[in-house]
């Protein structure tokens, strides 16, 4: 949701208020198919890239916090003694976008809490492979927009009200909510 928020506010608003769940689309497969590549492929990868030589490595892990009040299943965790790193693994460019942003941002401050453990750093992957990494920088100012962001999403669960958006028509069209949106002025 946090993501999704990022992205346009109402995606959160038909989703979790409304219930509206997206449909399951070839696009949507073919990320999961990709995933799931990665995902073997980063098993048999040496972790010496993110300074973690020797972390245990869980995928798929669940996470929440009540600090934060969320939860969430991050692709990749990497933990050691000292602290955890979220890896977060996307289908072809990175666009490093603040959505992504504040998603590893939230898998970090949920395990790190957790886990009792440091959260410092968090890396987007992304390309066919994988190979290609984005670290998210800023941790600190990322926090203070994730606290942000959180807030508005409890708003709009208390409020119950479909917010204004600001997307563009290039983004409502690639948005499978666009007949909800009727609205919008293309
Ligand atoms: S169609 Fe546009 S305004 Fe409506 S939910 Fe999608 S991105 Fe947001």
């Amino acid at each position: 949701m946090l993501r999704q928020f990022a992205f346009c506010p109402r995606i959160v608003y038909y989703r979790l208020i409304l219930g509206q769940r997206p449909r399951h689309t070839i696009w949507m497969q073919q990320g999961l198919d990709h995933q799931e590549h990665l995902d073997r492929l980063l098993q048999r990868r040496r972790l010496g890239r993110f300074s973690m030589e020797g972390a245990q490595l869980l995928q798929n892990y669940a996470l929440s916090s009540e600090n934060w009040g969320v939860h969430g299943m991050v692709d990749t965790l990497l933990v050691n003694d000292i602290e955890v790193v979220p890896l977060e693994i996307k289908l072809g460019r990175a666009n490093g976008g603040r959505g992504h942003r504040l998603q590893l941002l939230a898998y970090g401050l949920m395990a790190a809490e957790q886990m009792r453990k440091d959260f410092r750093q968090a890396f987007l992957l992304y390309g066919a492979k994988g190979n290609q990494v984005q670290p998210i920088v800023n941790v600190e100012k990322s926090r203070r927009q994730l606290k942000q962001v959180i807030a508005a999403i409890q708003d709009m669960e208390t409020d119950m009200l479909k917010p204004d958006s600001a997307a563009t028509a290039q983004q409502c069209a690639q948005c499978e909510h666009i007949r909800e949106c009727n609205d919008r002025d293309f």
